[in-house]
Parts: C-alpha cells; structure tokens; sequence
C-alpha cells in the first residue's frame, strides 16, 4: 500500500495489535478505526492491494474491517459494478 493519507492514520504509533486476530485484539483495533480520518483510504487500498487472493494470506484489520469483512466488500463492489455495467443508458426526453 501507499498514499499520502498513511500520515494521518489514527493507528501510527499506537500500541493497538492490528495483526494478532483475536476477538479481544480485533475489537481493540476496530475502535481506532472508528476513529481514523483515513479510513475509507485504508479500506479502499488494503482491498486493491489483496483483490482476488484466498482468505488465507489475508491477515490484519484495515478501515476496520477483517479480512472476511473485506471478501465480502470486495464481492459486493464487483457485483455493484457488474450492475452498473449492464445499466441501460438513459434517454434523455
Ligand atoms: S483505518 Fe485503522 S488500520 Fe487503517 S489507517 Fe486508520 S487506524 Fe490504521
């Protein structure tokens, strides 16, 4: 990933474990992510960055979301793009 909106990531510096994957951890991160002025950025990047890879190679918490939570994203854009795709065009009367 990269971007300039990285320097005002609420997560710089902190003690928060964004990688550990556990419930209490998870809920930790979550909260800083709730908070973070960059997180539409983070999300939009960590999901370009891991488009098309299995579940398995993705770890962490980013724009507050897990890893399932990003499929899931990831899924309902291409399909949100799809329909969009296949969007009659509108006549103008
Ligand atoms: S959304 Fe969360 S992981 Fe992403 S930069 Fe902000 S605090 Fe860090």
């Amino acid at each position: 990933m990269s971007g300039e909106w990285r320097e005002s990531a609420a997560c710089l510096g902190g003690e928060v474990d964004f990688f550990d994957g556990n419930v209490r951890a998870t809920e930790k991160a979550r909260k800083v992510c709730a908070k973070c002025p960059v997180a539409d950025d983070c999300l939009d990047d960590q999901i370009d960055y891991e488009r098309g890879s299995s579940i398995v190679i993705r770890w962490g918490i980013f724009g507050g979301a897990t890893p399932a939570e990003r499929i899931e994203i990831e899924e309902a854009r291409r399909e949100l793009d799809s329909l969009e795709a296949r969007r009659l065009p509108r006549v103008e009367s």
